[in-house]
C-alpha cells in the first residue's frame, strides 16, 4: 500500500490523532503513521495508567483514614498489584479499540510502522511511500537514562508501568512531576522511597511555596528526600541495586531504580537533516507560533516542540492546525500562556501563570501576593493531617491574577474553572465578588484578604 493524502501525521499520539481527526472532519484524507498501540504515551504510558495508579494511592490513603470516620479497623490493607495492573492494562487496551474504531469512522487510515521523510512531502513506512501536502511531526518524546555505569539497571516511567509486583524498596530519581507523581504513588502503595534531588528542592520551576509544602508531605508519607545528589552509577547487590554518587556517598539497596530525570524529543531517526528542518541541539524541532517548520508544508506539534508537555497542548495545537489548514481559519493557532497544570501529587497540586519569583522579576514592586494555608475539613477527624496551600499573585492597581497556585486535596478539579476567569483576565475583585461554596477548600480562593 502506498499513496496520496491531504495530511499525514507522523505519529498517533495525542498530537497526531487529534489533528488527522480535526482535518478528517473538515474532509480531508489524512494518513496516521504509528509502529505502537495508539494514544501515544498519554493513554499508553503516562496521563492515563497513571491516574489510575494515582488514585490507587488515594484509595489506600482513603482505607487509612477510615478508622477514623467510624469504619471498623483493618481496612487499611496492601493493594493486590497484580489484579490493579490488569485491570489498568485492560483498560488502557479499551482505549487503544476505540482509538482505532474512531478513525475507521472518520475515514482515516493508519498505517503501522515508522516514518522517515524521503522530501519534504512524502515519507517512507518500510516498504511503502505516502506523500502530502501537509505532513505534522507529532513523534513525541522518550524518558532520558543518563550515561553512567550501571544506568541500564534502573527503569524509566514506561518500565514503571510495566512492573508485576510492588517493589519494597525503591529508589527515585529526579525532581520533577513525573518523579513525585511515581515516587508518591508507590510510597503510599507501601513502598519504601528515596527521592534523589540533584540540589536541593523538587519541582524546581514551580512555586516555591507549593515545592517546599510538597517535600513537608513527601517526608510526612515516608518519602526519604536526599539532597545534592548528583548519580554517578548504579552497583549490583545481589539481585538489588546500590546508588553511588558523585560525592561518593552510597544508598542501597534498592529493588528498583526509577530514572525520571526528563524527556527528550524523538526526531533523530526522522531523516529531518535530509529536508532541512531545523532543530536545536537536543532534537526539539523548531516551529512558530502556527506550528509551522522552516521547511514549507512541515508542521510539528506537541512535546516534540519541547513548549509545554501535555496531552491538551497536543491535542489543542493539532486541532488549531487543522482548523488553519483545513478550514480557512487563516490566524488560527495556539496561544501558549496561562496554560494550567496539574501534578497528581498526594495531596495534588493545580498550578497556573506566573510565580511569585517571576511575577517579582517582571513586575517589581507592583506585585501583591495573597495566600492562604489550612487544615482541610477532612482532615479534621483523622491523625493523618494534610495541610492545604494556598497563592494569588496579583499585578498593578487593578491586581490582575496572573499567578494561581494550590496544593491540596481536590486541586487538581479547582483549577479548571480559574485558569477560565483568568484566561478571561479575571481581577482579585473579581474573586471578592464571587460568592464563595461552603464548606470546601476552594472556597479560600474567593475569600482571601
Ligand atoms: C509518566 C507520564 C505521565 C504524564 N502525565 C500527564 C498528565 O497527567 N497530564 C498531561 O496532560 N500530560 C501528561 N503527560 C505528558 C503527555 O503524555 C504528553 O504531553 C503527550 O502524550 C504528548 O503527545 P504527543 O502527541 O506530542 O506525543 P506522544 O503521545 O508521545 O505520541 C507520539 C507517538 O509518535 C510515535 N512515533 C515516534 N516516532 C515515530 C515515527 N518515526 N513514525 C511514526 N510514529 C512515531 C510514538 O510511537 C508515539 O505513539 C505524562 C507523560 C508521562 C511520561
Amino acid at each position: 500500500m502506498s499513496g496520496s493524502y491531504d495530511l499525514i501525521s507522523i505519529g498517533g499520539g495525542s498530537g497526531g490523532l487529534a489533528v488527522a481527526q480535526r482535518a478528517a472532519e473538515y474532509g480531508a484524507r489524512a494518513l496516521v503513521v504509528e509502529p505502537a498501540p495508539l494514544g501515544g504515551t498519554c493513554v499508553n504510558v503516562g496521563c492515563v495508567p497513571k491516574k489510575v495508579m494515582w488514585n490507587a494511592a488515594s484509595i489506600a490513603h482513603a482505607l487509612h483514614d477510615a478508622g477514623e470516620y467510624g469504619f471498623a479497623a483493618g481496612t487499611d490493607r496492601p493493594v493486590e498489584w497484580a489484579r490493579l495492573k490488569a485491570s489498568r492494562d485492560a483498560y488502557v487496551a479499551r482505549l487503544n479499540g476505540i482509538y482505532e474504531r474512531n478513525l475507521d469512522k472518520k475515514g482515516i487510515t493508519w498505517v503501522r510502522g515508522r516514518a522517515r521523510f524521503v522530501d519534504a512531502h512524502t515519507v517512507i513506512v518500510g516498504d511503502r511511500t505516502f506523500s502530502a501536502p501537509h505532513i505534522v511531526i507529532a513523534t513525541g518524546g522518550r524518558p532520558v537514562v543518563p550515561a553512567v555505569p550501571g544506568a541500564e539497571r534502573g527503569i524509566t516511567s514506561d518500565g514503571f508501568f510495566g512492573l508485576d509486583a510492588l517493589p519494597p524498596r525503591v529508589a527515585v530519581i529526579g525532581t520533577g512531576y513525573v518523579a513525585v507523581e511515581l515516587g508518591g504513588t508507590l510510597a503510599a502503595l507501601g513502598a519504601r522511597v528515596s527521592l534523589f534531588m540533584r540540589q536541593e528542592r523538587i519541582l524546581r520551576s514551580f512555586d516555591t511555596m507549593l515545592s517546599a509544602a510538597l517535600m513537608t508531605e513527601l517526608e510526612a508519607d515516608g518519602v526519604e528526600l536526599i539532597a545534592h545528589a548528583v548519580v554517578a552509577g548504579i552497583q549490583a547487590a545481589g539481585s538489588a541495586h546500590r546508588i553511588v554518587l558523585a560525592d561518593a556517598r552510597e544508598f542501597g539497596d534498592f529493588d528498583c531504580v526509577l530514572w525520571a530525570i526528563g524527556r527528550q524529543p524523538v526526531t533523530a531517526d526522522l531523516g529531518l537533516e535530509r529536508i532541512g528542518v531545523a532543530t536545536y541541539d537536543d532534537g526539539v524541532v523548531i516551529t512558530d507560533r502556527f506550528q509551522a517548520t522552516n521547511v514549507e508544508g512541515v508542521y510539528a506539534i506537541g512535546d516534540v516542540t519541547g513548549r509545554e508537555a501535555l496531552t491538551p497542548v497536543a491535542i489543542a495545537a493539532g486541532r488549531r492546525l487543522a482548523d488553519r489548514l483545513f478550514n480557512g481559519q487563516h490566524e488560527r493557532h495556539l496561544d501558549y500562556e496561562l496554560i494550567p497544570t496539574v501534578v497528581f501529587s498526594h495531596p495534588p497540586i493545580g498550578t497556573i501563570g506566573l510565580t511569585e519569583s517571576s511575577a517579582r522579576e517582571l513586575h517589581g514592586d507592583a506585585v501583591r501576593i495573597y495566600r492562604s494555608s489550612f487544615v482541610p475539613l477532612y482532615h479534621a477527624l483523622t491523625a493523618r493531617k494534610r495541610r492545604a496551600e494556598m497563592k494569588l499573585v496579583c499585578v498593578g492597581e487593578e491586581e490582575r491574577v496572573v499567578g494561581l497556585h494550590v496544593i491540596g486535596a481536590g486541586a487538581d478539579e479547582m483549577l479548571q474553572g480559574f485558569a477560565v476567569a483568568m484566561k478571561m483576565g479575571a481581577c482579585k475583585a473579581d474573586f471578592d465578588n464571587t460568592v464563595a461554596i461552603h464548606p470546601t477548600s476552594a472556597e479560600e480562593l474567593v475569600t482571601m484578604r
